[in-house]
């Protein structure tokens, strides 16, 4: 019912679950989808098997909602994000994240494309709109968080940026460039040297960017209040084991591991009000304190490949319940 999905939107952490449908390059693969729904109960949980087609294994697993291969960014942004933006005009932080292997469309939910843009435009767009007419600034943030340390994305050359311990004990990034927008136009030529610049940062290292977390921050106030909504980019969650990682890699991984492994627990803390949070596990887990727990709001959109068996287990173990 109506009633019991706004009571449920109010949760303090929410875990959807996107999984795409096959690429064209997949879909002549003999591979069947290994996700299905079983069950759903109105304004409620999700349960959702994984199977793998070799072994017949399974399990299940419970999310807050389901996007499946028919469903649009849009649709996320309706049902999920959207009655975020509101919560930030009234003081409040907020944080979505893209949790996933590499692959499984991460970046194309949160970034999209110019046809179909991504959580990260809409969201601009939404806040930009609320704005017209107000004594109200909206400003933008891009960084990335690669093995523990901070680089500002809205800077020439990605500068590294610190991150100190104010006297609250928030973690504050000193010098972090905020940008004003105005409109859809000056947000896409800043984000667009941002999203470029995530591409070239690391020279001599492949593909860092799918190595690292990019946290794209939406700041608000006028007189009376600040918000800020922050979308992330998650680096991917591949499992070692798998990928046979040595050297950089294998310590690359491990801290990859390590800081999706706190965010997951600090998640798990706060979806069962445990009264302690561990955010001091992790760079990114520190930098968030401000935006998760509290009166805050997160969404965490779970990204499946649909014929990747193993990943949907390691995806789903860290963000879901088993049930
Ligand atoms: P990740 O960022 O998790 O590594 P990407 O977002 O780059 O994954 O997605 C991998 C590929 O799948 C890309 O080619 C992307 O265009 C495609 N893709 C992802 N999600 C969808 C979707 N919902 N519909 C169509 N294509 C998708
Ligand atoms: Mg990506």
């Amino acid at each position: 019912t109506a009633a019991a999905s706004s009571a449920s939107s109010l949760q303090s952490v929410r875990v959807v679950l996107r999984v795409r449908p096959l690429l064209p390059s997949e879909a002549s693969s003999a591979a069947a989808p290994c996700v299905s729904l079983v069950g759903t109960r109105p304004g409620g949980e999700v349960t959702v098997q994984l199977k793998d087609q070799h072994t017949s294994r399974n399990e299940c697993y419970k999310v807050d909602s389901y996007f499946g291969k028919d469903d649009q960014v849009s649709d996320i942004f309706d049902q999920e994000v959207s009655a975020l933006i509101p919560a930030i005009f009234e003081g409040t932080n907020a944080t979505v994240f893209a949790y996933g292997a590499t692959g499984s469309g991460k970046t194309y939910t949160m970034q999209g494309s110019e046809d179909l843009p991504g959580l990260i435009p809409l969201s601009v767009s939404t806040v930009l709109a609320r704005c017209t007419g107000t004594w109200c600034s909206v400003e933008i943030s891009y960084y990335e968080v690669y093995l523990e340390r901070c680089y500002d994305l809205l800077e020439p050359k990605a500068k590294e940026i610190m991150a100190l311990d104010d006297k609250d004990g928030n973690l504050q990034l000193k010098g972090l460039a905020w940008v004003p927008v105005r409109s859809m136009e000056e947000f896409q030529e800043v984000y667009s040297i941002g999203v470029q610049r995530r591409k070239v940062a690391h020279t001599g290292l492949n593909d860092v960017s799918s190595r690292s977390h990019a946290v794209l921050s939406i700041r608000i106030s006028n007189d009376t209040v600040k918000g800020k909504l922050n979308l992330i980019d998650l680096a991917g969650n591949e499992d070692n084991r798998r990928t046979y990682n040595e050297g950089i890699r294998l310590q690359e991984s491990s801290k990859i591991n390590s800081s999706l492994f706190a965010l997951s627990n600090v998640i798990s803390a706060l979806k069962k009000n445990e009264p302690r949070v561990p955010y001091r596990e992790s760079k990114l887990t520190r930098i968030l304190q401000d935006s998760l727990g509290g009166n805050s709001r997160a969404v965490m959109v779970a990204c499946l490949n649909p014929v990747e068996y193993q990943e949907a287990v390691q995806t789903l173990s860290l963000a879901a319940r088993s049930g």
